[in-house]
């Protein structure tokens, strides 16, 4: 991740950043905003950076704060403490601009934003202006081809499915060459299917044509296979940045781990029951980094339940009272009942 270290420029009501680093277009700034006295609510104190032409997803559990978090980054509401820049830039908030929003930015929101009634093709169109219709024309048929969506052009909207109706908000979005696209839950409307393709579309949009993505997700599998930078938030307040490799290999708080990958969760006396060697409080042990070892005659786990996952399945296995779930590749090697040992390939651990 960027390194967010930068002097603000704070004199007169001006407020800017004059040193920043040519690459970086996004800094977010102790930023603060809460909705009332309920701890935990909004944004608290968030610092990150994002360079140009990177993809961020900003992730964690439900009502971590991380719509609130791209409101403030996109100008639709202003922090109470702290500051987000683009490029130099402040960005104002609602109350200090006629139409909220930063001109440099385009935001897909999780309804849309559509107009249902009229034409896939107008929806388009209408967001450039009449003074050169030549180019409004080539524009508009240019993002119907790079969202795939031609065919669709003399559709209504209301006739789409969610997943088509997406391409067209984002096409709209991107019709008027932002240089950062925000989104806010992208994934949660698509099925599982549709869900590679907006992944593979969103990168060919982010290599093609060089823009900034920041996507919100509560489910980090869609952020740990599309973004080059993850945020993790958690009550507000980013707990860890860092690649998707790096959180998912070297994540530095059980949240996240709990939250990029299914893991055991066990407490150091658990673990050492299960013949695990603990140094701090508690481990997370990701269900395939549990090797299962036959030995039918003296194991010392007892296979308790096993649950199908079509490529695999999930065992559940015990021993003196812990229980430590395993991925099994090899559906119908064991039984209900069956003894056999554990191996831990990688154990993660947490104060
Ligand atoms: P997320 O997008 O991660 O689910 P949000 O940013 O929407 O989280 O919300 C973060 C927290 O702030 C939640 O506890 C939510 O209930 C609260 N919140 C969000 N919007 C409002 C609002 N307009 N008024 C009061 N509380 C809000
Ligand atoms: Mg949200």
């Amino acid at each position: 991740m960027a390194d967010i270290s930068c002097e603000v420029f704070d004199e007169d009501d001006q407020i800017y950043l004059p040193n920043i680093p040519q690459n970086r277009i996004i800094t977010v700034q102790n930023v603060t905003k809460k909705y009332s006295e309920v701890p935990f609510s909004g944004v608290d104190n968030a610092s990150f950076a994002i360079d140009k032409g990177k993809i961020v997803a900003i992730v964690g559990e439900s009502g971590s704060g991380k719509s609130t978090l791209l409101k403030l980054i996109y100008g639709l509401m202003t922090p109470e403490k702290g500051h987000v820049f683009f490029r130099s830039e402040l960005i104002k908030g609602p109350e200090k601009k006629l139409i909220p929003g930063h001109e440099a930015m385009k935001m897909v929101t999780q309804d849309f934003s559509l107009n249902t009634y009229a034409k896939v093709y107008d929806n388009i169109a209408s967001m450039l202006p009449n003074t050169n219709l030549k180019y409004k024309v080539e524009k508009t048929e240019s993002m119907l081809q790079l969202l795939r969506i031609s065919h669709l052009a003399q559709k209504r909207v209301a006739d789409l499915s969610g997943g088509e109706q997406q391409r067209v908000a984002i096409a709209k979005a991107i019709v008027t060459e932002p240089e950062v696209l925000l989104m806010d839950e992208p994934f949660s409307q698509v099925d599982t299917m549709l869900k590679s393709q907006l992944r593979a579309d969103l990168r060919r949009l982010s290599h093609e044509l060089g823009i900034t993505i920041l996507i919100v997700s509560h489910d980090p599998v869609d952020g740990l296979s599309l973004a080059d930078e993850l945020v993790v938030i958690r009550r507000g307040a980013v707990l860890e940045t860092g690649s998707p490799a790096e959180l998912y290999n070297r994540p530095r708080h059980l949240y996240t781990a709990k939250l990029l990958s299914d893991c055991n969760v066990l407490e150091k006396d658990a673990a050492e029951k299960i013949g695990v060697q603990v140094k701090k409080t508690v481990v997370g042990i990701r269900l395939e980094d549990v090797q299962l070892i036959e030995n039918f005659s003296s194991g010392k786990m007892r296979v308790v339940d096993r649950f199908f996952k079509g490529y695999g399945e999930e065992v559940l296995l015990e021993r003196s009272g812990v229980l430590i779930r395993a991925l099994n590749l090899e559906v119908e090697k064991f039984q209900v009942g069956d003894l056999l040992d554990i191996g831990v390939k990688k154990v993660l651990s947490f104060d």
